[in-house]
C-alpha cells in the first residue's frame, strides 16, 4: 500500500511527453519530481494543480523512488500572469533559475519565499519588470552565496563612490583607473573584452545592489531607483552576475528579450 504525503510546493516545471511530469520547488524537500496521471483530464481534480507557477499543498504517494499525483489543494496559481507576456516569460524565467538553485532533498524555505513573492509582485505589477528581475537575480546570488564586494576597489582598495565598475568575472568592484588598466592588459593579450564583462554603476544602483543584497525577504522591493534607467542598469547587472555564474542559458530569459525587442 502507497504511503500518502502532504506537500506545499510550486510548480516550477510541467512536461508533457505521455504523463504528465511535474516539478514542485517545496520548502522541506526542495525539487520533487511528481507524475500527475489525471492532469490530462480537463474536469479532474489534477488539472489546477498540474500548471506552471501552482501553488498547493500536494497530496502525493510514492511508490519507490517515484511521487504520484493524488489529489490536492490549490492556494494559488498566478493566473494574472498570462494577461502579460512578458510578465509571463520574466516568471518562467524565476522558475527556470529556481530549479537550477535547488536540489531533491535540500530545504530550500527561502528560495520558495522569494519565487513566490517575485510571482506575487510580477503579477500585481508592484513595481517595473526590470526592477522586480533584477532584485530577484541578486537575491538569488546572495541565496548562492556568490556576491561581490561592493565597498572599495579589489585591485587598490579606493573606498567605492563614483564611476565604480562591476568586474562580473573577478566578483567585486574596479575604480576607474584599475578598470583601464585591466582593459589595456586584456587588449595586449588580445582576450575577448565580453569574456570578462565590465558594467559601470551608477551610485544609486550600487547602493540598491548593497540593499538587495543585505535586507531581510520581506523588505526585499521596499526602496525605487528614481531613475528608470538605473532599474534597467540593475536588472542588466544582476543578468549578467547570475548568467556568468551559474554558467547556465535560460530558454525564457531569450524568450523574454526577444520578445521585448519586438515591441
Ligand atoms: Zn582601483
Amino acid at each position: 500500500m502507497a504511503q500518502t504525503e502532504h506537500m506545499h510546493g510550486v510548480v516550477i516545471r510541467v512536461r508533457r511527453e505521455g504523463d504528465v511530469m511535474l516539478t514542485l520547488l517545496t520548502p522541506e524537500h526542495g525539487k520533487v519530481n511528481v507524475i500527475a496521471k489525471g492532469a490530462r483530464s480537463l474536469k479532474g481534480p489534477q488539472m489546477p494543480l498540474s500548471q506552471l507557477f501552482a501553488y498547493g499543498d500536494f497530496e502525493l504517494y510514492r511508490r519507490g523512488d517515484l511521487y504520484w499525483l493524488n489529489t490536492g489543494e490549490l492556494i494559488e496559481n498566478f493566473r494574472g500572469l498570462s494577461a502579460d507576456l512578458d510578465a509571463l516569460n520574466l516568471a518562467s524565467y524565476f522558475c527556470e533559475v529556481a530549479s537550477v538553485v535547488s536540489d531533491a532533498e535540500l530545504p530550500a524555505r527561502e528560495l520558495v519565499r522569494l519565487l513566490l513573492n517575485s510571482l506575487h509582485f510580477l503579477e500585481k505589477g508592484a513595481a517595473s519588470e526590470a526592477l522586480i528581475k533584477g532584485v530577484f537575480e541578486w537575491r538569488i546570488m546572495a541565496y548562492q552565496g556568490i556576491f561581490p564586494a561592493l565597498n572599495r576597489c579589489m585591485e587598490c582598495a579606493k573606498d567605492a563612490i563614483d564611476d565604480f565598475s562591476l568586474d562580473v568575472a573577478g566578483g567585486g568592484l574596479l575604480c576607474p583607473s584599475c578598470r583601464r588598466r585591466h582593459e589595456s592588459l586584456a587588449q595586449l593579450s588580445q582576450q575577448r573584452t565580453d569574456a570578462t564583462p565590465m558594467v559601470l554603476l551608477t551610485p544609486a544602483v550600487l547602493h540598491a545592489i548593497r540593499f538587495t543584497l543585505s535586507t531581510p525577504l520581506e523588505k526585499m522591493l521596499a526602496f525605487r531607483l528614481e531613475d528608470a534607467r538605473d532599474e534597467e542598469l540593475l536588472s542588466r547587472a544582476g543578468e549578467l552576475f547570475l548568467r556568468y555564474h551559474l554558467d547556465v542559458d535560460f530558454p525564457s530569459l531569450q524568450m523574454y528579450h526577444h520578445m521585448k525587442k519586438g515591441v
